[in-house]
């Protein structure tokens, strides 16, 4: 087996992968540079392609013997124009373009059709529609249901599929279209870990895909809508995890408004305790060139300090020329970030209010505990993720280490902030577990004999939010004599 450095940093890096990071080569130097998690991106490539590159990545996992987790994003209901008699078309200001159903005839100077006329009746007089990722805009005029007739305020080049943006409607589309649906399965089938569902917008998107995936995958709902902020509360509670997804956001809000929702998205994820990542453009130029921007490094140790779970590389490793180089340039940010003193600062300052139950008493002293006897790890023993990630909620100083049965939740925990996750065999007793996280410890060199872990779990095992058992260990010999922290 080979052996690869734990990694220096409790901030996670999700690699997207597309046709510059195809080979088992790049892959595995992708995760050997930092990627802890990958993204397949559904609205590109084919399924074998996908399949190809899962297959890779549990190659690569079984070679280094360490949990890699995969999310499969599903396109989503992105309305798109039809084709152009001639490809594309010139727009001009203030001409009036017409959006029919009329599939059977390309589009020319007059007209066109989308990929969606069932949004027709939502849209009514004064909705904005932004094309080609807002360059240009129009605005309804007139609607009979079957066609809407348009002004264009900026017009331009409008191509052959080119996408179309509507913040201003919620609009009659489930979150999966039929394309979803089959790569869902497809996705599913070949046992990904995540499905990320593009274009959230009301809290019975999750629902409905909730029953569908029917607990064979996390649910990774994208904040890309502004009018699903408006159900932000409702979207986190019923989702696993979050993905500021600041491509399409920013289209729809202004751009300027993003860096304000990106906090309030994840303020709203860590104080439920669902990872939440932070992507798009966040090493945008490195797509060309071997080193980021200032304003690039800074975006990415800011995601870090706001604490979120993860950062993305979009195009950065999907198809850029230094995908190598963008997940080493962002791994070094993240450590250069935590190391930081107003990370410590900033991460005191969120200290968020804890709830009520014994689960999150048990969890916030063992977080008090670590700090207190200068503990290595704080190692959690967990069937479902749920002891873990409310760990992982506390922001502790120490590496939590996730122990499960489970080869799928340590796969899903991979995303989640500091936690290092380790398959484990099925356990029947605690003191099993002890000398599991005792073992686990000094083979992953998060511990040296004298160092003391903090184990937290919820006995009897395999029910889940039960943490109810916090016990500290001594790796090695038990000293006679109490010591105190630091003495040994
Ligand atoms: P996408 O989602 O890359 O699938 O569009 C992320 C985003 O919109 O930021
Ligand atoms: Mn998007």
């Amino acid at each position: 087996m080979l052996t690869l450095m734990k990694r220096d940093r409790a901030a996670k890096i999700v690699s997207t992968l597309g046709p510059s990071s195809t080979s088992p080569e790049m892959i595995a130097k992708l995760f050997e540079a930092g990627a802890d998690v990958f993204r397949l991106n559904f609205s590109h490539g084919k399924h074998e392609e996908h399949k190809e590159r899962l297959d890779i990545i549990r190659k690569v996992e079984a070679e280094y013997g360490r949990p890699i987790g995969v999310i499969a994003d599903l396109q989503g209901p992105k309305i798109r124009v039809s084709n152009f008699a001639d490809g594309k078309i010139e727009l001009e200001n203030g001409a009036t373009f017409i959006l029919d159903s009329d599939k059977d005839n390309d589009g020319d100077l007059k007209r066109v059709s989308i990929s969606n006329p069932e949004i027709y009746p939502s849209l009514e007089p004064g909705i904005e529609l932004l094309l080609d990722d807002g360059k240009l805009r129009l605005v309804v005029e007139k609607n009979n249901g079957e066609s809407v007739e348009t002004k264009v305020l900026v017009g331009g080049t409008l191509s052959n599929h080119k996408g179309i943006n509507i913040p201003g409607a919620i609009l009659p589309m489930s979150a999966l279209t039929e394309k979803d649906r089959k790569d869902l399965n497809f996705a599913l089938d070949m046992g990904v870990d995540w499905i990320a569902l593009s274009f959230v917008q009301r809290p019975e998107d999750v629902a409905e895909a909730r029953k569908l995936i029917a607990g064979r995958a996390g649910i990774l709902a994208k904040m890309e809508k502004p009018l699903a902020i408006e159900h932000l509360k409702q979207i986190v509670e019923l989702s696993d995890a979050l993905m500021v997804a600041r491509g399409d956001l920013g289209v729809e809000a202004p751009p300027e408004d993003v860096p304000g929702l990106q906090k309030k998205i994840i303020r709203r994820a860590r104080s439920e305790g669902k990872p939440v990542i932070v992507a798009t453009q966040m090493l945008e130029s490195m797509i060309t060139s071997p080193t980021p921007t200032r304003a690039e490094a800074s975006d990415v140790a800011t995601a870090v300090f706001d604490g979120a779970d993860a950062v993305m590389l979009s195009a950065e490793t999907a198809a850029g020329e230094y995908p190598v180089e963008a997940v080493s340039i962002m791994n070094r940010i993240i450590q250069s970030a935590e190391q930081d003193d107003h990370y410590k600062l900033s991460q005191m300052r969120d200290r968020r209010q804890t709830r009520g139950t014994d689960a999150d008493a048990i969890t916030a002293a063992a977080k008090q505990v670590a700090q207190t006897l200068d503990a290595a790890a704080i190692v959690t023993f967990t069937t479902t993720g749920s002891t873990t990630l409310r760990a992982a909620r506390e922001r502790p100083d120490v590496p939590i280490l996730g122990l499960t049965p489970d080869i799928r939740t340590a796969r899903r925990m991979v995303l989640a902030w500091g936690v290092h996750p380790v398959e484990t065999s099925h356990f029947q007793e605690f003191a099993d577990v002890v000398d599991s996280a005792i073992d686990v410890a000094i083979k992953e060199e998060f511990a040296t004999e004298g160092q003391r872990l903090i184990i937290t779990a919820g006995v009897p095992f395999g029910t889940p939010g039960a943490t109810n058992v916090l016990r500290i260990v001594w790796v090695g010999e038990t000293p006679s004599v109490p010591r105190r922290a630091g003495s040994n």
